[in-house]
């Protein structure tokens, strides 16, 4: 048995079956992500595992104690929301203590806790000011500080960056992630952003209408999708139609090429088959493997460090490519002629 240990969850709001059998061991000090669209189930699920909701089957256990029938204030977690959800009328150190006060501790005990979080935040001046003197980021560590200090088990956090600008998101990231290390405090982390459930995390799982499709290493989901919406859902990806000449033995024609897979192939002799392609496994050019395509510059979107480059190949179809960006070297002209490559080891099917 795992840490914490979700199983065969399962939510239903009236019809609506909104979490299908959900399971998912997590390590003690793991950091896992949910990643999916608004509105797969992420959010119910954490609410089921933190006791704000009750699942319509299944169990959660904390540490081999089964928590499914205790409330939220039982559980030995702490939970951040995406709005940060402080108490306005209370200063950042009441908010802080809060728990603690709860839990009936010390006024001395309660200080010295809250000044050991303020100081974890990297805000140890700040105790004595209201909410609505911070900037959203300051209050979302607060918000966090106030969930550790109780010293929960487990932390659970939805989408705590999702209402920050871009620059403080990516800082923040790096914050929670040290804290959470420091602590060893078990923790999943809600998101929908797919950069950071793989730069934050130790494992993620991809989350499609209620069902976990892909459990995996940050480096399992991007290079092994295990579905097409998580191909899809995680990274760009380019969708190439090829015709199949020889299943059992991988033979296909990609834009009139042929071209041979390394394994066999689903489906028979004649048929379409989809297959998938990271933009930045093509290259611009010759000599980027085995698969040359001839084509056209369709398209350039300038992303700083690389440039994204969507070619029309001449047997039908467009690939997008990434390729770095070197200020000695003009970006790629719309219209020019290209020849494209790429390997076959590359092609998902
Ligand atoms: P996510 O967090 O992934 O965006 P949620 O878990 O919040 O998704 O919601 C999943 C689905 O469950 C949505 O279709 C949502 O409308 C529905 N839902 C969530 N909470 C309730 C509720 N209390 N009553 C009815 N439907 C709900
Ligand atoms: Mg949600």
């Amino acid at each position: 048995m795992s840490f914490l240990d979700i199983r065969h969850l399962q939510k239903s709001f009236g019809a609506h079956r909104v979490v299908k059998d959900f399971t998912l061991g997590i390590d003690k000090g793991e950091f896992v992500s949910f990643l999916g669209p608004s509105g797969c189930g992420k959010t119910t699920v954490l609410r089921m595992v933190g006791g704000f909701e009750a699942p319509t089957s299944g169990a959660v256990s904390i540490d081999g104690r089964d928590v499914t029938a205790l409330p939220a204030n039982r559980r030995k977690i702490g939970m951040v929301f995406q709005s940060y959800a402080l108490f306005p009328n209370l200063t950042v150190a009441e908010n802080v203590g809060f728990g603690l006060k709860v839990a009936g501790q010390g006024k001395a005990e309660i200080a010295r806790r809250v000044a050991e979080m303020l100081e974890l935040i990297g805000l140890p001046q700040l105790g004595s000011r209201y909410p609505f003197q911070l900037s959203g980021g300051q209050q979302q560590r607060v918000a966090l500080a106030r969930a550790l200090a109780p010293r929960p088990e487990v932390l659970l956090l939805d989408e705590p960056l999702s209402a920050l600008d871009a620059k403080i998101r990516v800082s923040l990231r790096d914050e929670i992630r040290r804290i959470q290390r420091d602590l060893g405090i078990t923790t999943i982390f809600v998101t929908h952003d797919q950069e950071e459930a793989l730069s934050m995390s130790d494992r993620v799982v991809v989350m499609h209408q209620g069902v976990a499709d892909q459990i995996g290493t940050p480096f399992e989901i991007y290079n092994r999708p295990a579905t097409r919406f998580v191909a899809e859902f995680v990274g760009t990806l380019n969708l190439i139609d090829a015709d199949l000449v020889d299943a059992a033995a991988g033979h296909i024609r990609l834009a009139g090429v042929p071209v041979t897979l390394d394994r066999a192939s689903p489906g028979r002799a004649g048929e379409r088959i989809s297959l998938a392609l990271r933009p930045e496994t093509v290259t611009l050019g010759r000599g980027g493997g085995d698969i040359v395509l001839p084509g056209r510059i369709a398209e350039v979107h300038f992303l700083g460090p690389v440039i994204r480059v969507r070619v029309s190949v001449e047997g039908g179809g467009s690939i997008a490519l990434d390729t770095f960006n070197q200020a000695d070297r003009l970006p790629p002209l719309i219209g020019a002629p290209v020849d494209i490559s790429m390997s076959h080891r590359d092609l998902l099917v």
